[in-house]
């Protein structure tokens, strides 16, 4: 069995997403080609925001969302410690500060109450200027976008939605990476909608961050790629990819109900023996991953490997106690909830093509 199954996807998918790559091969236009445009098109009406952009991956992503943002040196841009690293590496990159903060408990999302806490704080402390926030859709829930834009209003911070992992999400209908000024995601293969490389996108109602975004991601051009009147980089998306993504996007609706099929399935089937992932009301995951709770996760893992199924730790390191940050010196700060987390998460397979009459043969629940 696979942590994340992608040969079963593809078996599904195959004529389609070949007959989709030949065309790319036939039609030859292998650098912004027709399919990136189509792609760019249905992902913005998936969303629903005006503007969807790709680019080659949700790092670059995020990266292109604090150029648009002109964050740099001398700002704080606050962000879970309980996340991937490419979402405070980003801040770090453009010569920002990341300002850490502590996660909620139910969600493991960025704690609204700490954020502001920390926010008054850096104002408090006079050395840098508080810019922005960027709140991550972790394990595919959306953060709390209600909480977190009323304190983004309220300090006059750009919001930014770090939607790699929550792409299909939702808050009372309203999708992941329609929240905040500006939201970001990743194709990465393993992600909720993956490509067969690395992929991602930016997503904003606002024309001006739009037109910045293709102008940065293409070197910073003006009229045209040899007319540069900004400095950008080159992040575009492969046609190839755009291509692949079409029909994988087209048949995302249905995984996204197996994906919450198969979580109900866990829920059913572990919440007698564990704390399973709590969904607050309104709400919708796209279930990037299904995570436990336990105080003995190695114990845990073990048995799992044992019948045969694998399990993953996401995330065994905060960013407060990552090595690239210790710069920061925000070990001595309080994030006794992430680091709670981060001793004792541990995921379980999770695909819309994961067969879940194999895991109740496998009588999870006495696992
Ligand atoms: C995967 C991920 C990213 C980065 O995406 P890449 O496409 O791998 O660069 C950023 N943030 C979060 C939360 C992620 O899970």
């Amino acid at each position: 069995m696979q942590f994340i199954d992608l040969a079963a996807q593809y078996k599904h998918l195959k004529a389609k997403i070949d007959k989709r790559i030949q065309n790319v091969l036939d039609h030859g236009k292998y650098i912004m080609g027709p399919e990136v445009q189509e792609l760019e098109e249905k992902l913005a009406e998936y969303v629903g925001v005006k503007h969807a952009i790709t680019c080659a991956n949700g790092t670059d992503a995020l990266t292109l969302a604090m150029m648009v943002l002109n964050i740099g040196k001398n700002d704080a841009v606050f962000c879970p410690t309980f996340t991937f690293f490419a979402t405070a590496e980003v801040i770090a990159y453009e010569g920002a500060t990341p300002v850490f903060v502590d996660s909620d408990e139910a969600t493991f999302n960025i704690c609204p109450v700490d954020l502001e806490k920390r926010i008054q704080a850096t104002i408090a402390e006079g050395q840098l200027t508080p810019k922005a926030i960027i709140a991550v859709d972790l394990f595919g829930l959306p953060a709390n976008y209600p909480e977190i834009q009323k304190i983004a209003d309220k300090y006059g911070l750009k919001l930014v939605e770090d939607a790699a992992q929550g792409f299909g999400g939702s808050i009372n209908g309203k999708r992941a990476g329609s929240f905040g000024d500006i939201a970001t995601t990743s194709f990465f293969p393993a992600k909720p909608l993956g490509c067969y490389g690395d992929g991602g996108a930016i997503f904003t109602n606002n024309d001006e961050y739009a037109e910045l975004v293709k102008s940065y991601r293409v070197h910073g051009k003006g009229s045209d790629k040899y007319d540069n009147i900004r400095i950008g980089m080159n992040s575009r998306l492969d046609t190839i990819q755009a291509a692949i993504l079409l029909e994988k996007l087209a048949e995302f609706p249905n995984e996204l109900i197996s994906r919450n099929k198969v979580a109900k399935e866990y829920d059913d089937m572990l919440s007698g023996e564990y704390k399973t992932p709590q969904v607050p009301e309104g709400y919708m995951s796209s279930w990037a991953q299904y995570t436990l709770v336990s105080d003995s996760r190695d114990a845990e893992m073990a048995k799992y490997k044992e019948l045969g199924i694998p399990t993953m730790v996401y995330y065994g390191t905060c960013m407060h106690q990552q090595t690239a940050f210790s710069y920061l010196n925000s070990k001595k700060d309080n994030y006794p909830v992430a680091e709670r987390l981060a001793a004792s998460v541990f995921s379980l397979p999770m695909s819309g093509y994961l067969d879940s009459g194999y895991l109740i043969e496998k009588k999870l629940s006495k696992a």
